[in-house]
């Protein structure tokens, strides 16, 4: 396992090696999940160098008990948290009205399509948080739209992805931006966080994902029926409401893998069934940190 791990690492090690003597701007993209919010407060408490802004990416459709972590973990931090949303709208809202245009335009989630299809090529994650973090950046910066950036790299971007997603590290869009990954510096795990939290006294915080991510497993959709019933009314209505699909896709849009409505998938079955956990697959963004 720890050969494993040393192999991964060394596949990646290119994102890992370069850091800033005295970046400009240094800022965490937050997710309010478990990882980016163990960096938070982990430059908080002084066992990481101290952050300029944390900055959220709100798509505006995140669980319940995940605008309330961030209301609390806000109350923590010494330094600024920045609630961004792409031009002022939500995702759902603008997947929901994107039916009459063309699909290629969009900036779809990837849902599960009876058609050929399969699944809809994911969009979301880069169109609502890594470039509207990007375009946050820009304007801490002082950088007008259009004007060109730095030429050498003055931001340092903090990712809360841990060494069990080291496949999800990526190099900024932005080549004035040097992504660091905190977590996989450490050697922590989603485990080693929420142990970092716990043996703190902090409250364990949520799973951060859009209600309607379908990168969800069998026993996460379970856990909001049963434990988030407000979310999962809006999951099953949301569902519901993109079942005509898109111009320009063939067949019906689902949210779960067995392409039945969801509030008729069989849940009290056992975990896996098929159903991809959240983030297995890739995201090129910062979700679900
Ligand atoms: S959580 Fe899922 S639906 Fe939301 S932006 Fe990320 S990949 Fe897309």
């Amino acid at each position: 396992m720890a050969s494993e791990l040393a192999k991964r690492i060394k596949q990646k090690q290119s994102l890992l090696d370069a850091t800033l003597e005295n970046p400009e701007l240094r800022i965490l993209s937050l997710g309010a999940g478990v990882q980016s919010s163990t960096i938070a407060l982990m430059s908080a408490r002084g066992d990481l160098p101290r952050l300029d802004y944390a900055i959220f990416a709100d798509t505006g459709w995140e669980p319940k008990a995940v605008y309330e972590w961030l209301d609390w973990l806000e109350t923590k931090l010494p330094f600024p948290v920045l609630r961004v949303q792409r031009q002022g709208e939500d995702l759902g809202q603008h997947a929901i009205s994107i039916a009459t245009l063309d699909v290629t335009r969009t900036a779809s989630p990837p849902w599960y399509t009876a058609g050929p299809d399969g699944m809809l090529p994911k969009q979301c994650s880069g169109e609502y948080k890594t470039r509207v973090i990007g375009r946050k950046v820009r304007e801490l910066l002082g950088l007008a739209p259009g004007q060109r950036g730095p030429k050498e790299q003055v931001v340092e971007q903090w990712i809360g992805i841990s060494k069990d997603e080291m496949q999800r590290m990526r190099h900024s869009e932005q080549k004035f931006t040097l992504n660091r990954f905190p977590l996989i510096e450490k050697r922590m795990s989603r485990i080693d966080c929420i142990k970092w939290m716990l043996e703190r006294q902090y409250p364990r915080p949520p799973k951060s994902s859009c209600i309607f991510c379908p990168y969800r497993g069998q026993d996460q959709w379970r856990d909001m029926r049963d434990n988030a019933p407000e979310d999962w009314e809006a999951a099953v209505a949301f569902d519901k409401s993109i079942r005509p699909g898109f111009f320009g896709m063939e067949g019906q849009a689902f949210l779960h893998r067995q392409r039945v409505p969801l509030d008729q998938v069989d849940l009290s079955t056992a975990a896996d069934q098929g159903q991809g956990a959240l983030f297995d697959e890739e995201c090129e963004g910062v979700c679900g940190v």
